[in-house]
């Protein structure tokens, strides 16, 4: 069976129990306008292209032999500059596997383990369930927006030692607006999380004056009720990412962020990346 991945980070701390080995995977149905990961979006190999160091040459565009290459209509082979640059590759679910359990003997020595993130994993719901299934020796943990049907998110709960999971608004038709979905199936997602007891963490990205509202911090807080919370500050660097993919940042100004009251919450802490 085969995924696409378009990283993995060595080493992470931010992403499940101590230090992690963090895959992502390719391919999301979300479209958060403030998202830090556009690269994730999409499920297909895509090609990077830095404007300020292209000398404008155009060897990129001759002689295109890699039948990935000529999809892609550009060669990154060909490009001496190191203006552009693949994201994604293919991964069997066994080599991925074999790769991931090497790091398995440190990371079991410090409380480590393996992350799966994204995008959305549960996007390539076979291919996140046999890496997790396969993992058997390590510490799992997903990072998840929670968007996925009933019976892989089930699934995935049986799988894991851990879920990292995304509540970024409590009304649904405001969730709908900023990131192209209603937000009743995460939260029913949430709730079966939940139930199953399953050690996790709820994180809340906080975009000035969208999802940093004292309105939606509050009505999260009463969804999440005692389970432990992060709250992700919003990273600057965001916007360029989106001109390296020659995308256009959707939110475009940011505006100013509010003052955060901790204390809403039973269990939060604040998060700077
Ligand atoms: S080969 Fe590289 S430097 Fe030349 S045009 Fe293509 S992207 Fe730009
Ligand atoms: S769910 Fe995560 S990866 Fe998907 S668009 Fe939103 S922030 Fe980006």
């Amino acid at each position: 069976m085969t995924g696409i991945v378009f990283d993995i980070k060595e080493f992470a701390v931010h992403d499940g129990p101590g230090p992690r080995v963090t895959v992502f995977l390719k391919g999301c149905p979300l479209r958060c306008k403030w998202c830090h990961n556009p690269e994730g979006h999409s499920s297909e190999i895509e090609l990077f292209w830095k404007k300020e160091k292209c000398t404008g040459c155009g060897l990129c565009r001759q002689d295109i032999e890699h039948e990935l290459c000529k999809q892609l209509g550009r060669c990154w082979h060909h490009c001496a500059s190191g203006a552009l640059s693949i994201s994604g590759q293919k991964w069997e679910a066994e080599a991925l596997v074999e790769r991931l359990l090497s790091y398995a003997p440190i990371l079991n020595d410090c409380g480590g383990g393996i992350t799966l993130s994204g995008g959305e994993p549960l996007f390539q719901p076979e291919f996140a369930l046999e890496v997790l299934k396969r993992l058997t020796t390590v510490h799992r943990a997903i990072e998840t927006s929670g968007y996925a049907d009933e019976t892989v998110f089930l699934r995935m709960l049986e799988v894991v030692d851990f879920v990292i999971m995304d509540i970024k608004l409590a009304d649904s038709d405001v969730h709908r607006s900023y990131t192209g979905v209603r937000n009743e199936e995460i939260l029913d997602n949430f709730a079966r999380l939940k139930a199953s007891h399953k050690p996790h963490l709820i994180r809340v990205p906080l975009i000035p004056q969208i999802t940093d509202t004292e309105e939606n911090l509050s009505a999260i807080a009463r969804i999440v009720g005692d389970s432990p919370v992060e709250l992700l500050e919003y990273n600057q660097l965001t916007p360029t990412k989106y001109a390296m993919l020659q995308k256009e940042f959707p939110l475009g100004e940011i505006a100013q962020p509010s003052k955060v009251d901790l204390s809403i919450f039973q269990n939060a802490k604040l998060l700077k990346l």
